[in-house]
């Protein structure tokens, strides 16, 4: 692909600071993920960021702080990447679906339907970068008893009603090598609660306090210092690097915006859009379909990807599982057919982006 749909950049910066590390000789978890961790607090103006090994880590830990009963319910979205289903199955919980609505997030009026006697959390997932409706949603937690754990995987320092992710319970991102922000491996758990954060702290080393001192049953579910190295570098970049992502998706909106069958990305005032991905859908009134889109856009090298080709309640895995109710969601399975993400990254250039833009609209 001449332009891929995501690309790593690594620098000299990058290079010196893990090589510092390295050749400290300390390179299990220590100071440089104490002071990952304080860093990713202060951008995301929360009390406490606890730093993992990776994204599914960070969800499974955030779920095991709520001190559920196995059976006890999940309400998520099925159209999600299915670390988010794997991670409450792991927790024991079973998992539910609502429907999604045009942000393709959770759609606040669909999870009273799936509301029960068992429902215990809410688990938005801020799908491409965009944050779920949290007003709406905070609002039915609140009258239902539900905790809150969001999916931020995709979602570094996207804003609901100038709030960042996290403030409403625990938020989980991923460092995973193509998101936002990236450590290789990575993952953090956000919150505001000091008790919340920690038992994480406690948890994530096998249930440590101090030397040989064990408060409870934990695990390994540490960061390296390696990692965090990398993390330290990037984090005072990820600003402008969202807004290098947010000015192409302004680029795109603004030229794409006539495309006959082409469904732009939803936002409101109220949301920040990190764009994670650029999402369009191709619907029926568009002269091609999104397969035949995807063959022009393939045939011009250019990137694109089908985040998620289904959704994760058709996978016969999850289907034929016990934790994981079967919940119909319509229009997320509508949605799942028509979705397309075309290159929004930090790194492409005027030319790229016009490609891309001319590409689409010759072919539509
Ligand atoms: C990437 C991702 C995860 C999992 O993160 P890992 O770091 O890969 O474990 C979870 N949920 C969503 C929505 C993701 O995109």
């Amino acid at each position: 692909m001449t332009i891929p749909i995501s690309r790593v950049e690594l620098g000299a910066d990058v290079e010196e600071s893990v090589l510092r590390v390295l050749r400290s000789g300390q390179i299990a978890q220590g100071p440089e993920v104490a002071k990952f961790e304080a860093m990713f607090a202060d951008a995301h103006q929360c009390r406490h960021a606890i730093a993992v090994a990776n994204g599914t880590l960070a969800l499974i830990a955030a779920l095991r702080s709520l001190h559920l009963e196995p059976g006890d319910e999940v309400i998520t979205s099925p159209f999600t990447f299915v670390a988010t289903v794997n991670a409450a199955i792991e927790c024991g919980l079973t998992v539910r679906f609502a429907d999604i609505g045009d942000d393709y997030c959770l759609d606040p009026q669909s999870v009273p339907s799936v509301l029960g006697s068992r429902s215990k959390v809410l688990l938005p997932v801020h799908l491409y970068g965009l944050t779920a409706n949290m007003g709406a949603l905070a609002r039915i937690a609140d009258h239902n008893n539900l905790a809150i754990v969001e999916d931020a995987a995709q979602a570094h320092l996207a804003k609901f009603g100038g709030r960042f992710v996290g403030s409403w319970g625990t938020a989980c991102y991923s460092l995973y090598a193509t998101k936002n922000l990236s450590t290789g491996e990575g993952g953090v758990v956000t919150t505001n609660n000091d008790e919340t954060a920690r038992w994480l702290r406690t948890f994530r080393n096998q249930g440590m306090v101090e030397r040989y001192v064990y408060e409870m049953s934990g695990l390994n579910y540490r960061m390296t210092d390696l990692q965090a190295a990398i993390g330290c570098v990037q984090l005072p970049k990820l600003a402008d690097w969202t807004r290098a992502r947010q000015e192409n998706a302004k680029f795109y909106n603004e030229n794409l915006k006539g495309v006959t069958g082409i469904v732009l990305p939803d936002s409101d005032g109220e949301r920040e859009h990190v764009f994670h991905q650029y999402t369009i859908r191709v619907t029926r009134q568009a002269k091609k379909n999104r397969e035949e889109l995807a063959a022009v856009l393939n045939e011009a090298g250019i990137g694109y990807g089908f985040y998620y080709p289904r959704l994760v309640t058709d996978y016969s895995c999850f289907a034929g599982h016990p934790q994981v109710r079967l919940d119909s969601t319509p229009y997320a399975r509508a949605i799942s057919e028509e979705t397309i993400s075309i290159p929004v990254h930090q790194y492409l250039s005027s030319a790229e982006k016009e490609k891309v833009v001319s590409t689409i609209v010759n072919a539509m």
